[in-house]
Formats: structure tokens, sequence, C-alpha cells
């Protein structure tokens, strides 16, 4: 039996620069606190912890005084960056540069809307880190939005900035600047609307090769944390090309049966999916056999 790991999976470059900041300085120093997870996967966050890494709350700036907080991938709004140095915190900036420039030009946006009564729109989830950093450099101008039905809320008369979260759904993002496009016609004759497409380049590339991949082997084993909406949506994409892929976050979710008369298996995973778990699978799976 073939056993190959996708080279596509695995962190993507602003995961593994953040991880990669994470371990240097646990090296130098035993303790390091981060904003929540610096990714979705349990194992590889227990593996950090047990280094040093230690999960803080936004409230516990205060406590943190004289001591290392790494800004995840995610980045954050400038109000962390204010208050780490109102408080003493050393901040270990590890916001992934794609996302940096697009929070330069968020802020560039929302200077232009500031003069002229515009608005910052963003499209992507309410409560994920990196859209609450967006919305922070936006200087207060902007709004959230996540499907078309959100639209209804908006005063689509003035002048109109949209951006993207990096992680969005290519298709669903483009629809959705068409679709407001047209809205705002109806309101604007000669609309002051421009779309930012802000969707990272390493996201929209992995799904046509995730699917060139599960289409060449028998079984794809899929593995990824529970938690990751990453890891769920390309887990469905392969699913939906081959329908022998199977989801696993641990080494003993997998079954023998899955390799019964079988030639071929790929390995693939999620952006937050460390190379070492997928290499202990194709392991676990070579023992099993
Ligand atoms: S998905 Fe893209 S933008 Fe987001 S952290 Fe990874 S490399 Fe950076």
């Amino acid at each position: 039996m073939i056993i190959t790991i996708d080279k596509t999976a695995g962190f993507c470059p602003g995961v593994h620069r953040a991880i990669h900041k994470a371990e240097k300085e646990l090296e130098q120093d035993n303790e390091l606190f981060s904003y929540g997870s610096l990714l979705h996967n349990e194992l590889e966050m227990q593996r950090l912890q047990a280094d040093g890494l230690r999960l803080a709350e936004k409230d516990d700036m205060l406590l943190l005084n004289h001591k290392k907080l790494l800004i995840r991938a995610h980045g954050e709004p400038p109000e962390t960056y204010m208050l780490a140095k109102t408080h003493g915190v050393e901040l270990i900036d590890a916001t992934c540069p794609v996302v940096k420039r697009l929070q330069q030009k968020v802020r560039r946006a929302a200077e232009e809307m500031k003069k002229v009564k515009g608005q910052i729109l963003i499209f992507g989830k309410q409560n994920h880190p990196e859209v609450i950093g967006l919305s922070g450099h936006a200087m207060g101008l902007a709004t959230v939005i996540s499907s078309a039905e959100d639209i209804a809320a908006l005063d689509l008369s003035r002048p109109v900035r949209l951006f993207s979260q990096t992680t969005m759904d290519s298709d669903h993002y483009n629809a959705f600047a068409l679709f407001l496009d047209e809205e705002i016609r109806k309101y604007q004759p000669e609309p002051d609307f421009i779309s930012h497409d802000s969707i990272c380049h390493h996201v929209t590339k992995r799904v046509p090769a995730l699917k060139k991949f599960a289409a060449n082997v028998d079984v794809i084993i899929f593995v990824s944390g529970k938690e990751s909406s990453n890891g769920k949506k390309l887990f469905n994409i392969c699913l939906e090309i081959n329908p022998e892929t199977y989801f696993v976050s641990k080494l003993n979710e997998l079954r023998t049966a899955w390799f019964e008369h079988v030639n071929s298996v790929g390995i693939s995973g999620a952006a937050s999916t460390p190379l070492w778990l997928m290499e202990d699978v194709a392991a676990k799976i070579k023992e099993m056999n």
C-alpha cells in the first residue's frame, strides 16, 4: 500500500511563523502567554503548553506586567498594543504579514472614509479574532457582515469600502461583492464603492490542489482538530471528491477496516495540522497493515 502525505497540507506560512516565534521564545524563557490558542489543534497546543505556553484572557493584561504576550497570526486591534504598553507587557508580534498588510489597508481606507462619511464593511465571522483585529483598525467605521441579509441594515447611500477576512471562501465573497454592488447602485447612481479582494492566496490555492490529491488515492485520512473550521471545510471538499474520506484528530481514531483491499492512502490536513501528526498517522497506518 502506498501512503502519501499531501505536500500542500499543514501549517500555512502565518501559523508556521507564529509557532516558530513561540518556540524560539520558549527556548529562552519558560513562560509565554497568548490570548487563546495559536491554532485549532489540541495536540500541537498541548506540545506548546508543555513547553511553557500559557493561555490568557483579554482581562488578564493587568496581571501580565513584565511578562511576554505573543500576538497570534490573526493579529490584534490597536487597543491591545496600547494596553500592553500601559501595563508593561512585552509583546512578541507574530501577526501574519498578510494580515498586517490588510490591517494597514483597512486603516488607510478608514482614514479616507472618515473624510467622506463613508463606511468599512468586513465580510467575515463576527467573533473571529482576525475580524476583531481588522475592525479595531477601522477607527470605529467597520460593520461586520456575513451574508446578503445583513445588507438590509446598512445605509448604502454612503461610500463603501469592502474587505474580506483572509480565510473566507473566494466564490462566496465574489458573489457577495457583486450583489452588494447591485444594491449600492439603487442608492448611488455613480457608486463610490471599492471591493478589496483580501482573501489569502494560500487559502485559495489550497482547494484545487486538495481536490486533485483526493481524486488520486483510494482512501483519504483527513487529520484535523475538531474545532477547526478550515479543517471541516477542507474535509468536506475531500469527501465530495472521494467518498472514502475519513476525519481523525488522534491516532486511536484510525480503523483497520478503512484500509482493507486498498492500494493507496492519502493523508491530508487543515492549515493548523502539524506535519509531525500527519507523519505519525502515516506510521500508524503502516503498522496496522
Ligand atoms: S491563512 Fe494566510 S493570512 Fe491567514 S495566517 Fe495563514 S498565511 Fe496568514
